[in-house]
């Protein structure tokens, strides 16, 4: 639910969510809720970060230079 709103927020600022690092052993879990599966057509796997993100998420927007 959380990334949802982020996304949206994003929209209404005229950004997008670019990236999210979300730990792949955790990613069946969102995956499995509601929201997870709203969000897991649009996401798409690039591969394993470096270190284990279990405690928390990166969530990387990107913005347009003005
Ligand atoms: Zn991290």
């Amino acid at each position: 639910m959380h990334l949802l709103a982020l996304e949206k927020a994003a929209k209404a600022h005229g950004v997008r969510v670019q990236a999210v690092i979300f730990d792949g052993p955790m990613q069946p879990k969102l995956f499995a809720t509601a929201p997870g599966r709203e969000l897991q057509g649009r996401m798409q796997f690039v591969g394993q970060a470096w270190i284990r993100h279990d405690e928390h998420y990166h969530v990387n927007f990107a913005v347009p230079c003005r």
